[in-house]
């Protein structure tokens, strides 16, 4: 599991701060978590193949977190793209969408499927076996939601130079899923765990968009292996971050704390600051495993 950085500003586009954007790789899939305003050159510049762009979650509809939206569906649909997309946000981004796309008479090639996210309750939106994908409710100045990416724990790896020759298929299955196999022909038991070792464990990955200081999500993101949490200010500025429902670097790292969270990365930072300093420095006082957000800087959760 990977998470890449496309955007570690807030509010309104700085030449050295792209806006929020990030892009998360389960295997050969990408999920887009929000897309902030020229994303799609992000996209480019990463070389990411589009087709395996799947899925996109919005966590809510200030610009900054969404403006490079239909602009990225366009251009895909200008592709000629056929494989369908999930979009997962607000209830109202898919009726913006759909009025611009009918005033430029736009016909996407694709299927878009829109899962409306609920800022009322924790939800699980979407599982497909091979992720799962949940909302959580933030605390922000219009609805606003959080993200649970949960990778599943891959099969058992098979310790083939062990295993007869000719070993039958259906007993392989078995052996990765974690089962013992008796075969009546010799009489013989195959144990999992001598001819198989453990696979690739759970990994999840919490998505802690714009939010005051929030410790009801808490339960939610616990023992995360990773987590994204917005720094729009430093402790100095705390009442402006209360004011505008942001969290300080102090906060994100006590939330990160509480929660157990294996690693956390800050970013959102407000346009005021031209460094991150005070912000990396606060919050590792609380949580040591903070890192800063960079742009196009990948992270990889293990
Ligand atoms: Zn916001």
């Amino acid at each position: 599991m990977k998470f890449t950085v496309f955007g570690i500003g807030s509010a309104t586009p700085q030449l050295d701060k792209n806006p929020s954007a990030f892009l998360v790789q389960i295997e050969n899939e990408y999920i887009l978590i929000d897309c902030g305003e020229g994303t799609q050159y992000r996209l480019l510049e990463a070389k990411i193949k589009h087709t395996r762009l799947k899925t996109i979650c919005i966590s809510h509809l200030h610009g900054d977190h969404y403006f490079g939206l239909a602009g990225l569906l366009s251009s895909l649909s200008l592709n000629r793209r056929k494989e369908h997309i999930t979009l997962i946000g607000p209830p109202g981004l898919i009726d913006i969408l759909n009025l611009q796309f009918k005033s430029s008479g736009t016909i996407l090639s694709f299927e878009l499927n829109f899962i409306p996210t609920d800022n009322s309750d924790h939800k699980r939106l979407l599982d497909n076996g091979v992720f799962s994908i949940d909302s959580f409710p933030l605390i922000h100045r219009v609805p606003t939601t959080g993200f649970l990416i949960t990778q599943k724990a891959g099969l058992r790896h098979l310790l083939a130079d062990k295993l007869p020759e000719n070993f039958p298929i259906p007993y392989i299955k078995k052996l990765k899923e974690g089962a013992d196999v008796y075969d009546e022909m010799s009489g013989k038991t195959f144990l999992c765990s001598e001819f198989t070792s453990e696979g690739e464990p759970e990994k999840k990955l919490a998505y802690c968009s714009d939010t005051a200081y929030n410790t009801s999500m808490i339960p939610v993101i616990k023992d995360a292996n990773f987590m994204y949490h917005e720094a729009t200010f430093t402790s100095e500025l705390k009442s402006r971050a209360e004011k505008t429902q942001h969290s300080t670097a102090a906060q994100a790292a006590e939330i990160a704390q509480m929660a157990n969270i294996g690693m956390m990365v800050i970013g959102h930072f407000s346009s005021r600051y031209k460094e991150f300093n005070t912000h990396l420095a606060e919050a590792k006082e609380v949580f040591e495993a903070t890192f800063l957000a960079e742009e196009g800087k990948t992270f990889t959760i293990i």
